[in-house]
């Protein structure tokens, strides 16, 4: 069976975590959570970036300090994972779901001025499989609106709009390092900020709501409590495995990509022949081989695909089931019903095809002959 995802080790994982361990400093920003924030901040240009232990995490910093109450609206794409709206939900935010694109999955940005109500006040976008979203579009309204906008890049790692690394555009981006991303920690996560006036708050709620980050600065000469917060750093043995993996991220991109693009040239005939749709990157866009997905006709074709697939030995899934339609936010929430056409149909027509480091060409290669093999 060739499976969905496999994780990836470099090698110098567990020689990191020994270290930390010797070092005896194993709570969280210690020396190798510092290695992991000046990576980031360097590579991408990101004002601040801090580790947390997820991507929800993250997420939960952003509502925390865009202080989303109850009253607030927030539009978020409806076809994502439950943590992009999640977390502004909990702050009792009224979530406004807003629809994706019809030659994408990600936000329609032009549909997004349509949700905006005196209320609102904050756009969540996510760069679904790591391909950008129309940021200057979004900014714009967001400019226009006086609205804060957040990334979620969890797929998004090392991707690009118009030479802008993902996560650095937004007011705040999130990203992921559980283990099904690029490059990952077990479970992991980083905030960026890049408005600098949120920096120092920042810092206070993800260490549990108290000036400790300035205390160890010295810039103050006692700590306590200052604001709200949680525990969002993770501890050095993270911070130490992902770190190793950071070391590696230009051979793990090489690698993927190569992969990606042996899928979509070997599915080149499939598309053209009107079976199937492969991924579509606007001209801003770049591709960072998050994920290789394509999409078919109907619910019925996925499921019988998804059928075929696995009787072959290969483990493909489908993905996101739209939000606006959960259990959750129309019973329990009590979420207003929305007509959300693209977004349904992801939901009924996207597959996700294995795609990790491990993976081997031939592999690619088998498993698109099989989707041929369905469509013959
Ligand atoms: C993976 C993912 C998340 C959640 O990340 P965790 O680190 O598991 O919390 C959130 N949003 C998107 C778009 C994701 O793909």
């Amino acid at each position: 069976m060739i499976p969905f995802n496999k994780p990836f080790l470099v090698g110098k994982e567990t020689q990191y975590i020994e270290q930390a361990v010797k070092s005896g400093k194993i709570s969280g920003d210690g020396s190798f959570t510092k290695k992991c924030q000046a990576f980031f901040e360097t590579k991408f240009g990101f004002k601040k970036a801090l580790l947390t232990t997820s991507c929800t995490d993250a997420l939960e910093m952003t509502a925390m300090l865009m202080d989303i109450k109850p009253g607030d609206e927030v539009i978020v794409p409806s076809y994502t994972f439950v943590s992009t709206a999640l977390a502004f939900a909990r702050q009792g935010a009224k979530i406004v779901f807003a629809d994706s694109r019809s030659d994408h999955p990600g936000i329609d940005e032009k549909s997004v001025e349509n949700l905006i109500t005196k209320k609102t006040k904050a756009i969540i976008i996510v760069h679904y499989a790591g391909v950008a979203c129309d940021m200057d579009i979004i900014m714009d309204i967001a400019d226009k609106h006086d609205l804060l906008v957040v990334e979620d890049a969890a797929q998004a790692i090392d991707s690009y709009y118009k030479d802008k690394p993902l996560g650095s555009i937004g007011h705040f981006g999130v990203f992921s390092f559980h283990e099904t991303k690029n490059i990952i920690s077990g479970e992991g996560g980083l905030i960026t900020i890049n408005d600098k006036k949120f920096i120092v708050r920042a810092e206070i709620i993800w260490e549990k709501g108290t000036n400790r980050s300035a205390f160890f600065k010295g810039e103050v000469d006692k700590y306590g409590w200052v604001d709200t917060g949680s525990s969002f750093l993770p501890s050095e043995l993270i911070a130490a495995f992902l770190y190793a993996q950071l070391e590696h991220l230009q051979e793990i991109q090489k690698k993927r990509i190569l992969l990606w693009n042996t899928y979509a040239e070997e599915l080149a005939s499939l598309q053209q022949k009107g079976k199937i749709i492969k991924p579509v990157f606007p001209e801003f866009a770049t591709n960072n081989a998050h994920m290789f997905y394509i999409v078919v006709k109907n619910l019925k074709e996925r499921d019988d695909l998804l059928k075929h697939l696995k009787n072959n030995g290969v483990h493909a899934v489908f993905h996101y089931l739209s939000l606006h339609k959960s259990k959750y936010y129309l019973q329990t929430i009590k979420g207003e019903v929305q007509n959300l056409p693209e977004a349904d149909r992801y939901t009924e027509c996207l597959i996700r095809l294995p795609l990790f480091y491990n993976l081997e060409e031939h592999q690619v290669r088998y498993i698109v002959q099989s989707i041929n093999q369905f469509f013959k």
